[in-house]
């Protein structure tokens, strides 16, 4: 069996572990992503928010990106029958990107691991973690590739950003309880040939079915459009076990989108997820920290999952690369506390999005404009802003407001 010493291992290479190895990268560490899967892979998370783009600066990415020609995302329109409720990331309270992405992911994420090849970075694709051990204060990872090749690494550190494969979570057992129970998301692509011009052919769109289900539309640059539905498992359920004649059925229940798709093809069976939400004990220990999904996940109706993961990537790598240089880190302060703060934020608003109230918040029909600013910069993933009362006083902030709507429309 092959030997190696690395002091910083990533598992895995979406956004999370790619932004980790593009800051290590630059700081010269010596550093191995390993990765299950070969790219291209499908995985969902397509629509991006503003905070992503400081991460992939940061990481170095920006450049390369911006030369796909993605489709450009300046906000996002959520309706409710006949009610529409647009959010223009320009019109953000603070200081911030006003633009990101939309992006087929398989595209972007291959985008991002070449570009770390280009600069040198060792990701070893279709490699399976045949066993990992902590070890006083290293880790030894046995590895297989898609030979059959083994190695045996020597690792200081272990970023896990291996996503639902939840490696670290699985293997030192810090699974949690979900936050959300029971949801469910279903969804596809299509290869849109008369796609409208303007905002209805490009931009982001939510419709929302009822207080707890609704349904996403990411038209890309390339001419294809995601459509997904987010739900109750019980209403997912009630359309079969079929799953494109399940969506086709779920696509009648549209008001505003009815009829749009239905001459289309779907380019994949859709892909059902049953109980959306994950959790853990803690995101980080002895020589580890959990990053992006491995460490949680929520709900997409705010598309934060790639900002979370970016965020927590491109910390755990800055931390992880400070303590092999032998600083003492803490990382309870540093890593969990900082990324708490942040999901808390967007927990009120998942939270609240649920129980209806942000809904009515969202479709108020005058809304004030500094108050909508200011909800918006959360939108945008500012959810560190504490010059933000709707960051900083989240869970009171949005009740007091849902308080003042229903008696005295004041919004
Ligand atoms: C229905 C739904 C809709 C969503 N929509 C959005 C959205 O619009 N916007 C948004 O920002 N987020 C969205 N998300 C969330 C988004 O999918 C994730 O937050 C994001 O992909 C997390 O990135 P990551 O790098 O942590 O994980 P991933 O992108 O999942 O990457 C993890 C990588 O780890 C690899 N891996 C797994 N196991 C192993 C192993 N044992 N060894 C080595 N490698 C391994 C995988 O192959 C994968 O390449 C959505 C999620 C769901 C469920």
């Amino acid at each position: 069996m092959k030997r190696e010493n690395i002091d910083i291992v990533i598992i895995g290479a979406g956004p999370s572990g790619s932004v980790a190895a593009g800051y290590l990268e630059q700081k010269g560490a010596s550093v191995l992503v390993l990765e299950k899967q070969k790219f291209p892979r499908f995985v969902i998370g397509e629509s991006l928010i503003p905070r992503c783009m400081d991460n992939f600066e940061e990481a170095g990415f920006l450049e390369v990106l911006k030369e796909q020609g993605y489709q450009k995302k300046f906000g996002a329109r959520f309706i409710r029958k006949q009610q529409i409720a647009d959010f223009d990331f320009s019109k953000k309270f603070g200081e911030g990107w006003d633009w990101t992405w939309q992006v087929p992911r398989a595209d972007f994420d291959k985008k991002l691991t070449d570009h770390l090849s280009s600069r040198r970075v060792d990701i070893r694709f279709e490699t399976e973690i045949v066993s990992l051990e902590r070890l006083d204060d290293h880790w030894i990872i046995i590895t297989r590739d898609s030979h059959g090749e083994e190695y045996e690494i020597m690792a200081q550190f272990i970023i896990d950003s291996s996503g639902n494969g939840r490696v670290l979570a699985r293997n030192l057992n810090l699974e949690a309880p979900p936050k959300i129970y029971e949801h469910s998301s279903m969804f596809t692509h299509i290869t849109e040939t008369a796609r409208p011009d303007g905002i209805e052919g490009e931009q982001i769109t939510f419709e929302i079915l009822d207080t707890n289900t609704w349904f996403w539309y990411i038209p890309f640059s390339n001419g294809v459009s995601s459509l997904g539905f987010v739900g109750p498992n019980s209403w997912l359920d009630q359309f079969g076990e079929n799953r494109t004649s399940a969506f086709r059925r779920m696509l009648e229940e549209l008001n505003f989108y009815r009829k749009r798709f239905d001459s289309y093809e779907l380019n994949f069976d859709p892909i059902r997820i049953r109980n959306i939400s994950k959790n853990v004990k803690y995101i980080n220990g002895d020589g580890f920290a959990l990053t992006g999904n491995s460490a949680e996940f929520l709900d997409p109706v705010f598309s934060s999952g790639v900002a979370f993961a970016t965020e927590s990537g491109l910390l755990a790598a800055k931390l992880a690369f400070r303590e092999i240089q032998g600083e003492t880190i803490d990382w309870q302060k540093e890593y969990s506390d900082y990324i708490r703060k942040g999901v808390d934020v967007f927990s009120t608003y998942v939270k609240e999005w649920y129980t209806g109230k942000l809904q009515e918040i969202f479709f108020h029909s005058e809304p004030n404009p500094q108050i909508k600013a200011q909800i918006c910069a959360v939108l945008a993933g500012y959810v560190w802003n504490q010059k933000n009362p709707f960051v900083r006083n989240h869970d009171r902030a949005l009740e007091n407001l849902y308080k003042l709507i229903s008696t005295e429309k004041i919004i």
